[in-house]
């Protein structure tokens, strides 16, 4: 690094709660930011739970606070439906590159809703894991931030685009709006780049794409969530009813040499939260947590002591081996206890399958990544969150502490 950065900006990339930590602990220490999320709206994955452990709250509690702090920081500046497409230099001299999407509505937008009144088709919505549809001018979700609409690209050139624009009184839909793309100097980079789902159709013994009561654990959330799918009832998906009995299936695809070799410590928890979701909502539903052995980390254990105590929770030792079809359709969970020696063939109205955190499909510019594709720290480029590897959330929290403050170090140095 030269001896004095040219820049003492910090770029941090992905504004999910380990990127907003980061930029926020950043700007109040005095640092200018940039913060650059490719989504329409910050709060990551997060924002996409129904509550969170270990209190259980809804994501907006942790967030709103945040989202409130960057708005009264001038040090801050966001920009979302943004990448980085290109980074050049070194440490205190970076040049970068951001490339935007366009979101065909202005700032000037107050989210009043009428372009979406005025839509006529439906898109898949990503908030929801594509579990279900919504207008093609769509607020990303309720506590979006920024609180804004978009406009899908599929209507731009034709009569619905051209009504939805009209219908906005504050003249806030542009369907103009090109991709664009303009430099950065920065002095540090942090990537808070977090995580995806594991991909369940790669897991063809657990018939994911074929059963339609065998869901992700992601998908579990968006279920319980009042503004998900089905407005916050666990239903099963082939018919809309309240399951009876519910497998929740661990380490679907993790600590397994042919998808993901390593633990992502979260998905026990996980599925304790989601035996809660169906036990608070259906106290007579029985539920059955199949695990190879329970990783309920750190303080986290007492919220693990809970569920152990729960009487309509079993616990299952055993990875199962498949997931047939039931006479009526339902999924059957086959394997071997390995405590009891039995084979087993358990139907159920639901099966959720606990898939791990995999980093992000596009691996971080300019950053040096272990062997799973997660960032490791070096001079004047830091990890933050899961873009490091798996963590919850308060590890998140702290981990990018840690980047904002290395970052901060970096660009005053
Ligand atoms: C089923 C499930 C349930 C969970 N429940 C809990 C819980 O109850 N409690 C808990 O503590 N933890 C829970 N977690 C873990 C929690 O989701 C993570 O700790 C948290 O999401 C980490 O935040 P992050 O900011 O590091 O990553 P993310 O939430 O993934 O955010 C990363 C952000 O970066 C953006 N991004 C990605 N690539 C780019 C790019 N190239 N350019 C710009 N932006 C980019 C993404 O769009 C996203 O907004 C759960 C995880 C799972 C799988």
């Amino acid at each position: 690094m030269s001896d004095k950065p040219k820049s003492q900006t910090v770029l941090v990339v992905g504004g999910g709660i380990g990127g907003i930590s980061a930029a926020l602990e950043a700007a109040e220490c005095g640092s200018e930011v940039v913060l650059i999320e490719k989504a329409p709206t910050l709060g990551g994955r997060v924002a996409a739970l129904n509550r969170y452990f270990p209190k259980m709250c809804h994501p907006t509690c942790g967030l709103e606070i945040n989202y409130q702090r960057i708005k009264k920081n001038p040090r801050i500046k966001v920009f979302t439906m943004a990448e980085v497409s290109g980074i050049s230099g070194a440490a205190g001299d970076y040049t970068v590159t951001v490339t935007t999407t366009p979101r065909f509505v202005t700032p000037a937008c107050t989210a009043c809703g009428d372009c979406a009144s005025a839509a006529t088709s439906e898109v898949a919505d990503p908030f929801n894991y594509n579990l279900s549809k919504v207008k093609a001018a769509y607020l990303p979700h309720t506590m979006a931030f920024p609180m804004r609409y978009i406009v899908d690209a599929s209507v731009v050139g034709t009569p619905e685009g051209q009504a939805i624009k009209a219908a906005c009184k504050l003249n806030a839909v542009n369907l103009d709006e090109k991709p664009d793309s303009f430099t950065l100097s920065v002095g540090a980079v942090i990537w808070a780049t977090g995580w995806r789902p594991y991909d369940p159709n790669k897991l063809t013994m657990y018939r994911y794409a074929d059963l339609a009561d065998v869901i992700t654990n992601v998908e579990m959330e968006r279920l319980a969530s009042h503004d998900g799918p089905t407005k916050g009832k666990v239903l099963r998906p082939s018919n809309n009813e309240a399951p009876k009995k519910v497998a929740l299936i661990q380490c679907a695809g993790s600590r397994d040499l042919n998808h993901l070799a390593y633990c992502s410590r979260i998905c026990c928890l996980a599925s304790m939260k989601h035996a809660a979701y169906v036990r608070e909502q259906y106290p007579e539903a029985e539920v059955d947590i199949y695990y190879i052995d329970i990783r309920a980390h750190d303080k986290l254990e007492a919220f693990y002591r809970k569920a152990k105590a729960d009487p309509g929770i079993r616990w299952i030792k055993s990875k199962p081996s498949r997931i047939e079809k039931g006479a009526a359709g339902e999924p059957v969970v086959c394997g071997e206890n390995t405590l009891s020696r039995e084979v087993y063939a358990n139907a159920y109205d639901l099966v959720v399958l606990a898939t791990g955190m995999q980093a992000s499909a596009q691996p971080p510019a300019g950053a040096e990544l272990d062997e799973y594709g997660f960032v490791v720290s070096e001079e004047g480029v830091f990890g933050a969150g899961v873009a490091t590897g798996p963590l919850d959330v308060s590890m998140s929290v702290q981990s990018a502490t840690a980047a904002a403050l290395r970052a901060v170090q970096a660009v005053r140095s």
